[in-house]
């Protein structure tokens, strides 16, 4: 799996420049965008795991799109940690039940930020942390590449294994078909939804074939979801 996709949310362009920059030194795929208005269509896009987001933005204000993200059933386990500069509102972002994961106040270490970021995506991506990830009678460790269901192992090929991996990481969670390209094929595949719904298949045999229930639930017009 991939190190972390990160949304910078930053109307500076120098600064944002400086956290591009350093985030994809990091190893993390880094998108930005300069208000918030770009913000939300890039997060209804692809959710990323960690949205960094300055509170002082034209248009959306921060806390605004904060709010939208946290409030949408699809986005709301995106990490958010909120930026802001001391002067304006460092004590009110204290203060206020913003919804954020996480809030740094200008001027911040890029290094404090970073450690900050993979503290959020242990939690959002438990998978990628090489941990036994469980799941009703479902065992996944993303380290040996092993999963078991009840007491016999389920043989999974590549892409059904990283598709089991994103859905057991957010049990619940309703992935939409696009957001699980961009999770599992990555961002720059150009293929149909429709390979998706392939091997979401392949999988639901692989976890079935014992005779078990089916642990993968099709939602109408949204995508899947495990649970
Ligand atoms: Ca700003």
């Amino acid at each position: 799996m991939d190190r972390g996709d990160v949304l910078i949310v930053e109307d500076e362009a120098a600064q944002a420049e400086v956290l591009v920059w350093n985030l994809e030194k990091e190893g993390f795929n880094v998108r930005r965008a300069a208000d918030g208005s770009e913000a939300l269509l890039l997060i209804e896009e692809a959710a990323p795991d960690v949205v960094v987001l300055d509170w002082m933005l034209p248009e959306v204000s921060g806390i605004e799109v904060c709010r939208r993200i946290k409030a949408n059933r699809e986005t709301r386990e995106v990490a958010v940690i909120m930026l802001s500069a001391r002067s304006e509102e460092g004590d009110r972002v204290r203060g206020l039940d913003t919804g954020a994961d996480d809030y740094m106040v200008k001027p911040y270490s890029v290094a404090e930020l970073v450690a900050r970021i993979r503290t959020q995506l242990r939690r959002v991506r438990p998978a990628s942390a090489g941990e036994v990830l469980h799941f009703e009678d479902i065992t996944l460790d993303s380290e040996t590449h092993r999963v078991d269901r009840a007491a016999r192992q389920v043989k999974l090929g590549p892409l059904e294994f990283k598709l089991l991996a994103t859905f057991m990481a957010r049990p619940g969670r309703v992935w939409s078909r696009e957001q699980l390209l961009d999770r599992v094929w990555g961002r720059e595949a150009m293929l149909d939804t429709r390979t998706v719904d392939v091997h979401v298949g392949r999988l639901r045999k692989a976890l079935m074939a014992g005779g078990e229930s089916d642990p993968l639930r099709t939602v109408r017009g949204a995508g899947y979801a495990l649970g």
